[in-house]
């Protein structure tokens, strides 16, 4: 689903969040909202969700104004940092949580269910119960909850940050096969300069609530609009 965020504005009493953000995301990119901690990024992104209402601004989703749709029709899947799994569901019930609200035949969820854990290789754990499971799995296991719900957009909010370094990497080259595998318009978050140069085919770079600038990794790394994308990027 191709996005389009239209002069977004976002306070929180005298702290202005976001400051007329415009942005153009096309469908089936992976795009990385990269900025210092407080710029803005996890408001845009749950704005996007329709989990915080924007003061000014609109969001189009494939041409509809979100502004106006319920949250359920904006067919958004959303990963936050802490994996929020219920721990005293397995593996594939959490998976199957969101799909027990619609009304879907069990044989098919339960194929769904078997997809997705082929999909994010945790066939073997399909019995397990979150606390058996790595960290890394926990993730996998929440993105597949996510993607149960066939979402047109997929959100991550920092979705590696609270993995160690060797996690994280693996999880990266695995995010990366997988949007190459269902090619969902993938949003995510990170403050970490190499996860958004190493991800995202765009980088939009966020300082106190503004767009500063998107581009590539490489494009941002060859012409660096400011002295704070430099410095942010460890140009010198
Ligand atoms: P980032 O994800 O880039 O770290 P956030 O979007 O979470 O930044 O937040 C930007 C700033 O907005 C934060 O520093 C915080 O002070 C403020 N903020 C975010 N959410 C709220 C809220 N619900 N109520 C009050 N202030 C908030
Ligand atoms: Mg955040």
């Amino acid at each position: 689903m191709s996005i389009l965020i239209e002069n977004i504005s976002k306070r929180f009493g005298s702290f202005q969040a976001l400051d007329r953000v415009n942005l153009e995301i096309k469908n089936g990119s992976l795009v990385g909202l990269l900025g210092p901690s407080g710029s803005g990024k996890s408001t845009l992104l749950r704005v996007l969700a329709g989990l915080e209402k924007p003061d000014s601004g609109r969001i189009w989703l494939e041409g509809q104004d979100a502004t106006q749709m319920k949250l359920q029709d904006r067919e958004i899947g959303f990963v936050f940092q802490n994996y929020a799994l219920f721990p005293h569901l397995t593996v594939s019930e959490n998976v199957a949580f969101g799909l027990e609200i619609q009304k879907i035949d069990s044989l098919l969820k339960k194929k769904r269910v078997n997809e997705l854990l082929k999909l994010m290789q945790l066939e073997k754990f399909g019995d397990s119960y979150p606390n058996q499971l790595s960290g890394g799995q926990r993730q996998r296991v929440a993105l597949a909850r996510a993607l149960a719900m066939e979402p047109k957009v997929l959100l991550l909010d920092e979705p590696f940050a609270a993995l160690d370094a060797k996690i994280r990497k693996q999880l990266r080259s695995w995010l990366r096969e997988l949007h190459h595998k269902i090619s969902v318009t993938t949003v995510f978050v990170t403050h970490d300069y190499s996860e958004a140069m190493e991800l995202a085919q765009e980088i939009v770079l966020l300082e106190n609530g503004k767009i500063i600038q998107i581009g590539s990794a490489q494009e941002l790394s060859d012409h660096p609009t400011n002295t704070f994308v430099t410095n942010f990027l460890g140009l010198k």
